[in-house]
C-alpha cells in the first residue's frame, strides 16, 4: 500500500496515440476529450513505479532524503542530501552535528536502498544491537563532526563497510558506494519528481511513445 507520504500513485495510459501519465485514469482523454472508455488489454494503464518509500517501514536498509524538506516538493537536483541507516525497527539512525540521531519519524519519503541480502537471517538477529554498538563508539561524538570529511555519510559508509566485512565481501570507498548506488537511484527519482510535478500542476503529462524519456520543461509534442 502506498502512503501519502510518499505521494499520489502515476499511472500510464495511451490515447491519441501518446502516452499520457497523470495521477489516475481521467473518464475522457485530456487531448481529444474523447471517452477513455473501454480498451483493449494492453492499452491498460500501467502504474509507474515509485522511487520513494517509507523509510520507517523499511528494515536494515540504507536511507537518503533531502536534508531540507522533501523530493517531491523541495529537492532541485542539487540540494543536500541526507543518508542513514534503518534498524528491523524502522528506526532511522543516522549521524549530525548533533551526533548518532535515531529517528522514529522523518523519512517518511525516502530512497531505500536494502542492506541484507534475502536470508541473512543470523545477520538480521544481531542488526539492533551491531548498529547501536557502532553508534555509541566515540566516533560519532558531536563534536567529531566535520561537514565534508566526518559526516553522515561517513557514518552509514563505515557502517555498511562493517557488514560486507561480515557478509565477507569487499569493502566500498565513498565513490564506488555513490556511483553503484546512489546516483542511479538519484537519476530515476529526479526523472520522477520531474514527471510527478509537471501531473501537479497541469493534471496530466504526454509524451509521443516514441520518445524514451520525457525531456523536462516541455509537456506537450
Ligand atoms: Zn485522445
Amino acid at each position: 500500500m502506498q502512503g501519502t507520504e510518499a505521494g499520489k500513485p502515476i499511472v500510464k495510459f495511451n490515447h491519441c496515440q501518446k502516452s499520457i501519465y497523470s495521477f489516475s485514469v481521467p473518464p475522457r482523454c485530456p487531448l481529444c476529450r474523447h471517452d477513455v472508455g473501454s480498451r483493449r488489454l494492453e492499452e491498460a494503464p500501467i502504474s509507474i513505479s515509485n522511487p520513494f518509500t517509507n523509510g520507517h517501514h523499511e528494515k536494515c536498509s540504507f536511507l537518503l532524503r533531502p536534508t531540507q524538506g522533501t523530493f517531491l516538493r523541495e529537492y532541485d537536483g542539487r540540494s543536500d542530501l541526507h543518508v542513514g541507516i534503518t534498524n528491523t525497527k524502522g528506526v532511522v539512525y543516522n549521524y549530525t552535528v548533533h551526533g548518532v540521531q535515531r529517528d522514529k519519524a522523518g523519512w517518511e519519503q525516502s530512497v531505500s536502498i536494502p542492506l541484507l541480502q534475502p536470508g541473512m537471517f543470523g545477520l538480521m538477529d544481531q542488526w539492533d544491537k551491531y548498529l547501536e554498538d557502532f553508534s555509541t563508539a566515540g566516533a560519532w561524538l558531536p563534536h567529531r563532526y566535520e561537514e565534508d570529511h566526518h559526516n553522515c555519510y561517513s557514518y552509514t559508509l563505515m557502517f555498511i563497510n562493517c557488514v560486507l566485512t561480515t557478509e565477507g565481501k569487499e569493502r566500498l570507498d565513498k565513490n564506488e558506494f555513490t556511483e553503484k548506488f546512489v546516483v542511479p537511484r538519484t537519476r530515476k527519482a529526479s526523472k520522477y519528481i520531474t514527471l510527478y510535478r509537471a501531473i501537479e500542476e497541469r493534471g496530466f503529462y504526454v509524451t509521443c511513445p516514441s520518445w524514451r524519456s520525457p525531456p523536462s520543461g516541455s509537456g506537450l509534442c
